[in-house]
């Protein structure tokens, strides 16, 4: 054994940044509690709960419904390698890191990209995808629904009508999204979903659940070639999912647990009031943000729930704020990625973390840090907004 290591012991963060977000105690016991092998009747069970209790998450009798063994990366992954082939047409939307991430993957499967490309901070105009597809002919229309480097909600209603007028697969990201804002699989039109467990489920990272319709279903079922990954193929996880229980992959049976337990809490909060309580906490947090001065990335209409995209006033130094943040409060906010570096905050508001205590305590800590840079603004504004506007909700 090394001789210099001591007991793990990692400071009790707030975690108010893009993801991880903090988890429940409940999903942390599940975590520890005994292994069984992934064949265990015991665990088939508890295999098929995580799977209903994900479909009522996403709102969806899709059969194909599960989590994948990896991060929400390879929800993304495994939906674009599963459902397309090299030569096949994909228009993807981007307007951020993540719309940029799937666009790479298609080059990379040997698809032909339709990029649809958007200011960072705005969101993709149906328009523009209505233009594109006069001069395309897509197998697939991938877009993200909350872009997390931005902090902007996509609307999806009319690119899901073009979508099914042109007969072309709708995927939609849904990682930062889901278990923050409804998200309707099945009345909404997606063919494919992915997601992540560590943002508004609040779980560990680890797993990415996925959903694919019974068209999406038909489309894999008609492959020509086989999907390029072996890990990602989904011809092959669905045995291990399905009725077969065909050994694919040692499924990470604690994530498991944790994920069933995650869901569990989600649908004893219930949905409505959950989504409810998100949109609270975002709204105070903004209406204290505003009364300190600060302004939003995002018009309002725009804004996401779960993150808040803030921009950084005039010279100020943004890393020392989040280091004051970090060292003297235990917060975790994100800083920006890409053209948005240096510009913006990025304010997680996911899952557990969304709570009033921590909205206070993020305007108060916010204040603090930017008086040390000198950036001056009336005394207590941000908690005295916050709290109208929470005694205005009551
Ligand atoms: C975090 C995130 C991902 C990637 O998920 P990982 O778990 O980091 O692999 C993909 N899309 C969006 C919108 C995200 O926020």
């Amino acid at each position: 054994m090394p001789t210099n290591t001591t007991d793990l012991n990692p400071p009790t963060r707030i975690l108010m940044g893009p993801g991880p977000s903090n988890v429940h105690p409940r999903v942390l016991r599940a975590m520890a509690t005994p292994l069984v092998g992934h064949l265990d009747p015991a665990f088939l069970e508890i295999m098929d709960e995580t799977k209903e209790l994900l479909q009522q998450l996403l709102q969806t009798e899709n059969d194909l419904t599960f989590p994948m063994s990896a991060t929400g990366s390879a929800g993304m992954e495994a939906c674009l390698c599963n459902l397309l082939e090299p030569g096949d047409e994909a228009l993807v939307c981007i307007n951020g890191v993540f719309g940029e991430r799937m666009a790479d993957i298609v080059e990379r499967l040997g698809g032909r990209l339709v990029p649809v490309r958007a200011e960072w901070g705005s969101i993709v105009e149906p328009e523009q995808v209505a233009t594109a597809l006069q001069s395309s002919r897509p197998k697939l229309i991938a877009v993200v629904h909350a872009e997390t480097s931005t902090g902007v909600l996509q609307p999806l209603s009319q690119l899901a009508q073009m979508a099914q007028d042109r007969n072309a697969l709708l995927l939609v990201d849904t990682v930062t999204s889901l278990g923050g804002f409804p998200v309707q699989a099945d009345a909404w039109g997606i063919d494919a979903v992915y997601s992540a467990t560590q943002k508004c489920l609040s779980c560990p990272p680890g797993l990415a659940p996925i959903s694919l319709s019974d068209k999406a279903v038909s489309v894999l079922n008609a492959r020509t070639k086989k999907v390029q990954s072996w890990y990602l193929d989904l011809t092959m996880v669905r045995r291990y999912w399905g009725q077969d229980r065909f050994y694919h992959h040692t499924a990470p049976i604690s994530m498991i647990y944790a994920l069933r337990e995650a869901l569990r809490l989600i649908h004893e909060e219930g949905l409505d009031a959950r989504f409810e309580r998100h949109r609270r906490n975002h709204e105070t947090l903004v209406a204290g943000l505003e009364a300190m001065g600060l302004s939003m990335l995002v018009e309002e209409g725009h804004r996401l729930w779960m993150l808040n995209a803030v921009c950084v006033p005039e010279g100020i130094d943004e890393l020392q704020v989040r280091q004051t943040l970090l060292q003297d409060y235990n917060i975790e906010i994100g800083a920006g990625l890409g053209d948005l570096k240096g510009r913006i905050w990025r304010i997680g508001l996911m899952g557990e973390s969304s709570t009033k205590n921590n909205v206070l305590l993020v305007l108060t800590a916010l204040e603090d840090a930017l008086r040390r840079q000198g950036h001056e603004m009336e005394s207590g504004a941000g908690v005295e907004a916050a709290m109208k506007s929470y005694a205005a909700a009551e």
